[in-house]
């Protein structure tokens, strides 16, 4: 049987932990949408498009990976995606609690749903895209933790008139 997996989150912007978690699945299922959050409460640095963008970059010639941007109640995407599995990566026990969490949630609002977890590679473990916001903001080397892709992206962002 040929399972897709959806793979939610806010990827501003995705790191190198994502995409290991991605390889992995790779792995496992036959196809990974990677869903983008655009979560109009929650404050980002880039827009779910810019995201959206900067990810189909990484994986243009890649058929088994799909890119897109959602809203609204995640169970409701993955049913309307016609899928029942989301994958989401645990790296630290402190992730645990939070993933749960939404796990129990959401099996609660669909039955048929299943959530599966993923480790990245211990170097992966304390990576987020928030602690590389901030180091590139100060200029910090962010080299093995993002894609080149995604450093110039971060870089033009930081670099710009506070107006752009
Ligand atoms: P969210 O706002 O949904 O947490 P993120 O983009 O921060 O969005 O994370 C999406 C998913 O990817 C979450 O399951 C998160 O635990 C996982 N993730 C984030 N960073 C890493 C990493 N460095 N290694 C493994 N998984 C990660």
């Amino acid at each position: 049987m040929e399972i897709t997996a959806i793979y939610p989150g806010s990827f501003d912007p995705i790191t190198n932990g994502h995409i290991d978690i991605i390889s992995r699945g790779l792995n496992i299922f036959h196809k990974i949408i990677i869903a983008v959050m655009n979560h109009p409460g929650k404050k980002s640095l880039f827009t779910a498009e810019e995201r959206k963008e900067m990810i189909e970059e990484i994986y243009g010639d890649e058929a088994r990976i799909e890119v897109d941007v959602f809203k609204g109640l995640l169970v409701d995407y993955v049913e309307q995606r016609g899928a029942n599995v989301i994958v989401r990566g645990l790296r630290v026990v402190s992730d645990f609690e939070y993933e749960m969490q939404m796990a129990q949630m959401n099996r609660k609002l669909d039955t048929r749903i299943e959530t599966v977890f993923m480790m990245p590679r211990e170097i992966y473990s304390y990576l987020s895209s928030s602690l590389i916001k901030e180091i590139a903001s100060y200029g910090g080397n962010i080299d093995c933790f993002v894609p080149k892709s995604i450093k110039t992206r971060l870089e033009a962002k930081f670099n710009a008139p506070p107006d752009a």
